[in-house]
């Protein structure tokens, strides 16, 4: 009977297993047609001055429309490309597409800072710095007009291949950030050892303030070691009024959220920092 009983549970284990295989494999075929009918877009989210109010940059993010599935977040199919390796080809598009686009604006006299995420995978592959470059290259983007966002996983896996790339990449006079910045397996002795230009605190952090101390110990902690350091820092997922107070009262330089805007097209960018500007200029006047 347990016999019996571990025979069923074992047929039901596979069948889920089938099935959650069976719903890997249909949505990374989804993925790879995506991409071959051009269904990817670049949404782009502000990234604000503290001191002054004004947009000093925005963070490239990817969207994918899909007629069959609706809106499909990056939080389900990235970490499966993750997976399967395909990060390598859709973190290409997003690099060239953030970088035309970035270029673009550079020609309307609205020089901006475009942050690109960037997977393990896609930072490991033997030809990273020479794509970046080429791409810069052939849009005729400005490098300091490119910021790549790294996480703290890269910096573990080879630390001496790791170390290398990141020189060669600074020396582009490219960006280097890491994201989400506190999660990962941070030992703070990277930050001495890497030419890293910017911390980006994690929305887990900001969430809780103004009011949990651990909170506003752990990012005031952040902010401190950024200045002490000469780095630059930026808070994610500012939602409240209160807690853009807080960040700037802790004297972090910049922050990104709902509270100024949500990822968007490039047009409707554009209309939205026009808006932003003349706000702070309202206020500063
Ligand atoms: P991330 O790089 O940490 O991006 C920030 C995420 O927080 C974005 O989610 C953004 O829309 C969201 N966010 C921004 N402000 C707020 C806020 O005030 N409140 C809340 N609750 N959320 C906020 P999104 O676009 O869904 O992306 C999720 C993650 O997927 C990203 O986290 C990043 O790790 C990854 N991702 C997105 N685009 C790309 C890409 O082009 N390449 C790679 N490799 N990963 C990407
Ligand atoms: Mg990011
Ligand atoms: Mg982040
Ligand atoms: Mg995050």
């Amino acid at each position: 009977r347990v016999k019996e009983r571990g025979r069923a549970n074992f047929r039901f284990y596979q069948r889920q297993m089938n099935v959650e295989m069976l719903s890997r494999m249909k949505m990374d075929h989804a993925m790879r047609l995506a991409m071959d009918n051009g269904l990817f877009r670049l949404h782009y989210q502000p990234q604000v001055s503290l001191s002054t109010g004004q947009v000093v940059g925005v963070e490239a993010l990817i969207r994918w429309l899909d007629p069959d599935l609706g809106h499909v977040s990056p939080a389900d199919f990235i970490p499966l490309a993750e997976d399967t390796g395909y990060i390598v080809t859709i973190g290409a598009w997003v690099l060239g597409e953030a970088v035309r686009q970035a270029a673009v604006w550079q020609r309307m006299g609205w020089p901006t800072a475009v942050s690109v995420n960037v997977s393990a995978l896609q930072f490991q592959q033997g030809d990273f710095v020479e794509r970046v470059a080429a791409v810069l290259e052939s849009e005729g983007l400005a490098p300091a007009l490119l910021e790549l966002e790294l996480t703290e996983s890269i910096l573990v896996k080879d630390a001496a291949e790791a170390l290398a790339r990141l020189e060669a990449l600074a020396a582009l006079g490219v960006t280097l950030s890491i994201d989400d910045f506190g999660t990962g397996y941070s030992s703070l002795a990277y930050l001495k050892k890497f030419p890293i230009h910017k911390l980006k605190i994690d929305r887990s952090f900001i969430s809780g303030l103004p009011e949990d101390e651990n909170d506003h110990a752990i990012v005031s902690a952040i902010i401190q070691l950024g200045r002490a350091m000469k780095l630059t820092i930026i808070a994610e997922g500012v939602e409240t009024i209160p807690q853009r107070a807080m960040l700037q009262h802790l004297q972090c330089d910049q922050y990104q959220g709902y509270l100024c805007a949500p990822g968007m097209p490039a047009d409707e960018l554009e209309r939205t920092i026009e808006a932003v500007r003349e706000k702070a200029a309202l206020s500063a006047a």
